[in-house]
């Protein structure tokens, strides 16, 4: 066979048609592209106050055994994990970040031959590990921003094999209730593999607070995925994990790399899950943000989606991106969510009250003149 000497025709239709993610503007790029010293970051959710001090004791006393592998069935993590949530020890997989849990469910369950249904605005990971893989994804339209579950449960045909579900959402920050959740995972055919993926659930506090994890005694083909990286403040390590029956977590432990968590990461998470003071600091600094950045955006009428994560979806009614670029040029990142059908959204992560006001600040005299 002659490939015309282009490597991207031997690549599989799926690689071919991928777009890749795009990730927050990292800081040192736009301190080294404008020249800026003082720049601030909130644009990929992370946590202000950094990791936590249990964590970072943790990573200091794992250093020394860096040479040796780590410890591929992250045995003390999963246990912390399993007593925390009373699970058993084989209902974990352990993820590089609950991403890839998203990529091992797509490549263990899914084939050219399978559709995928998830929501318009949906995180923007499930239609790449969808294509990656050659299946077929199938958008079911938003209500309000959020997940429509009737219009995705419309779109379940007998070639669907996954169903991913973001609660909350991101970049909406949109929150179903559990009971919705329960009555649509009931109605899904046992042919279909259900991700919920709660990457931010400790932020949901209260009337609303998650008790998926119940479920998985009834849905064996439930999986929950959750991270380390949101409200433990670990993003940099890459560790997240998935709860689900024990016969859903063989098949994903098959297929991932035996080595897939490294040893600074399993300890600090094992570490982090023991901090609630950190935790607790963490999920305070983020009610007052959320109140002092959307008290800001009262002050500018403004607009914005009522969001259960730790960023917000701000309603410009304009184009995002000449916003988003004359905040760059005033040392902010914050997100454009253009990919996302959003071309006159900007997601903002919610910063310390320090960050708070400097983005305030900048957005206020970004449009004042725009
Ligand atoms: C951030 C995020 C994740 C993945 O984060 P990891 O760092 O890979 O654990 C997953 N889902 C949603 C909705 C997210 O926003």
């Amino acid at each position: 066979m002659n490939n015309n000497g282009n490597i991207y025709n031997l690549a599989t239709a799926g690689a071919q048609r991928l777009i890749p993610y795009k990730a927050g503007k990292p800081i040192e790029e736009l301190e080294r592209e404008l020249g800026l010293t003082q720049v601030i970051k909130l644009a990929s959710n992370e946590n202000p106050l950094g990791p936590g001090k249990k964590a970072l004791a943790a990573i200091q006393a794992a250093l020394p055994s860096l040479a040796l592998y780590p410890d591929g069935s992250g045995f003390t993590l999963k246990l912390a994990l399993a007593e925390k949530y009373d699970v058993d020890v084989s209902q974990i997989t352990l993820g590089n970040g609950s991403n890839e849990i998203l990529e091992l469910v797509a490549r263990a369950f899914l084939t050219p031959e399978h559709e995928v249904v998830f929501s318009q605005h949906a995180f923007a990971v499930y239609p790449i590990v969808t294509q990656a893989v050659g299946a077929t994804a199938v958008v079911a339209p938003a209500l309000n921003y959020g997940h429509d579950l009737n219009a995705m449960l419309q779109a379940v045909t007998g070639k669907t094999r996954l169903v991913f579900i973001a609660n909350p959402n991101n970049p909406t920050g949109t929150l179903l209730s559990q009971a919705d959740i329960e009555r649509f995972i009931g109605a899904l055919p046992d042919t279909c593999v259900c991700v919920l993926d709660e990457a931010y659930f400790e932020f949901v506090g209260g009337d609303e607070s998650i008790n998926s994890i119940d479920w998985l005694k009834k849905f064996p083909n439930l999986l929950i995925t959750r991270t380390f990286s949101k409200a433990y403040g670990l993003a940099g390590l890459r560790i997240g994990y998935g709860l689900s029956s024990p016969e859903l977590a063989d098949i994903l432990n098959r297929v991932r790399q035996p080595f897939n968590n490294n040893s600074l990461a399993l300890a600090a998470a094992q570490a982090a899950l023991c901090d609630d003071e950190h935790l607790q600091q963490t999920i305070a600094v983020n009610a007052q943000g959320m109140q002092q950045l959307t008290k800001g955006f009262i002050d500018l009428g403004l607009e914005w989606i009522p969001s259960a994560g730790n960023f917000v979806l701000l309603d410009l009614k304009q184009a995002g991106q000449p916003v988003y670029e004359a905040l760059l040029r005033k040392g902010v990142i914050v997100r454009p969510v253009g990919v996302y059908e959003l071309p006159n959204h900007l997601r903002i992560s919610i910063g310390t009250e320090a960050e708070n006001q400097l983005f305030l600040q900048a957005l206020t005299d970004t449009l004042a003149n725009v």
